[in-house]
């Protein structure tokens, strides 16, 4: 299968608590935990629990507009839980030319040293 298929990730397992993650703020619909391979020392991820097709921000729909709010909206909950409200970075890689490797949307909060920009 081509990593946009719509097969289930490894994030499905790690929502279904099948696979260990190390949880920093989860309601009904959002799941946020971290990134196995942090590339800073705040690095969470922060995922829909139901992908609902969303694969990637560019296969977004207007139905998916609540969530997508309710996701941006977890990143600041989580942002403000690790203490880095001052300064923080939200990311989302889109595709291979941006390098996605997980084809279920998640947002990458960042923080806790000075971050770069532009990032490359
Ligand atoms: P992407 O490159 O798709 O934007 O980001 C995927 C992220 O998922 C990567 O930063 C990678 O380290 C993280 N990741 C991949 N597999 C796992 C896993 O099993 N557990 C956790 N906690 N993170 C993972």
């Amino acid at each position: 299968a081509s990593a946009e298929s719509g097969a289930p990730t490894i994030f499905d397992k790690i929502i279904a608590k099948e696979i260990p993650s190390s949880i920093v703020y989860e309601d009904d619909r959002v799941l946020a935990f971290r990134d196995v391979n942090p590339q800073a020392p705040v690095h969470v991820l922060v995922v829909p629990k139901f992908r609902d097709g969303l694969t990637q921000l560019g296969k977004a729909e207007r139905r998916h507009r609540e969530i997508l709010g309710e996701l941006l909206y977890a990143a600041k909950i989580v942002a403000e839980k690790e203490g880095i409200l001052d300064g923080f970075r939200v990311v989302i890689n889109n595709g291979p030319s941006a390098c996605q490797s997980v084809y279920h949307l998640h947002l990458h909060v960042l923080g806790g040293r000075q971050m770069k920009w532009p990032p490359g």
